[in-house]
């Protein structure tokens, strides 16, 4: 089974993925990770993160090391991955990468931008998880301060602001909801509850393929 979860930064997504994998037994692929390592690779080697030629090789030469989350968590590294993420050449180099875990023999989670548009249309189920800015805004700020980051929720927001418009407004593979994607808005909702009506969507989608197969 494989379970593709999409939605913008802080929508819960990378949470609930997580939930998910442990809950149906799967593994996880963070995909944003990726697109942090590439970004972490280039600014490590001084190149720019505009730098196509530089940023395609590093996004060739990623492999599971590369992907120490500690180093690629903080706050700037997420505007610098939607930079990389918005050259064309990169996403292809990370294609194949993120196909070839989602084939594994026994599924996986993954969770990202393009997940149920671009690297499993075929997923068994798509879930797009979403929240108002403010609500993730104010998830982000809590979780940047509890790191010890130096931040204000006004600076939390305008990140999130940009980031949400430079994924769904770049040409390739934007943030936008699969067309059969279900759609899980988690503003109001704590991780409990948001987990739940995940978890009813993937048993759901198991007995509506149950039932187109016999
Ligand atoms: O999910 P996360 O915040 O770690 O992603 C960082 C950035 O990587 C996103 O803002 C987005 O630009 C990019 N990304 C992407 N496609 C994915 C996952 C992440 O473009 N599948």
């Amino acid at each position: 089974m494989i379970i593709a979860i999409d939605g913008p930064a802080a929508s819960g997504k990378g949470t609930l993925a997580k939930r998910l994998a442990s809950h149906f037994g799967l593994p996880h692929l963070d995909t944003g990770l990726l697109y942090r390592a590439v970004a972490r690779a280039l600014l490590d080697f001084d190149h720019p993160l505009t730098d196509e030629k530089a940023a395609v090789r590093a996004a060739q030469a990623l492999d599971r090391v590369h992907l120490d989350e500690s180093r690629l968590r903080g706050r700037e590294m997420g505007e610098a991955a939607s930079v990389v993420a918005a050259i064309p050449a990169v996403r292809s180099a990370l294609v194949d990468w993120q196909r070839a875990f989602a084939r594994r023999p026994e599924g996986a989670v993954l969770d990202g931008r393009d997940i149920g548009t671009v690297i499993c249309p075929d997923a068994d189920v798509k879930i797009f998880v979403t929240a108002t800015p403010e609500e993730r805004a104010r998830r982000r700020f809590r979780e940047l301060a509890g790191r010890g980051e130096d931040v204000t929720l006004d600076a939390v927001l305008d990140d999130i602001r940009k980031r949400d418009a430079r994924d769904s407004g770049r040409s390739t593979a934007p943030l936008v909801a699969a067309a059969d994607a279900r759609l899980l808005d988690t503003t109001t909702l704590d991780i409990e509850q948001a987990f739940k009506a995940a978890v009813a969507f993937v048993d759901g989608a198991g007995r509506d393929g149950a039932k187109a197969k016999s």
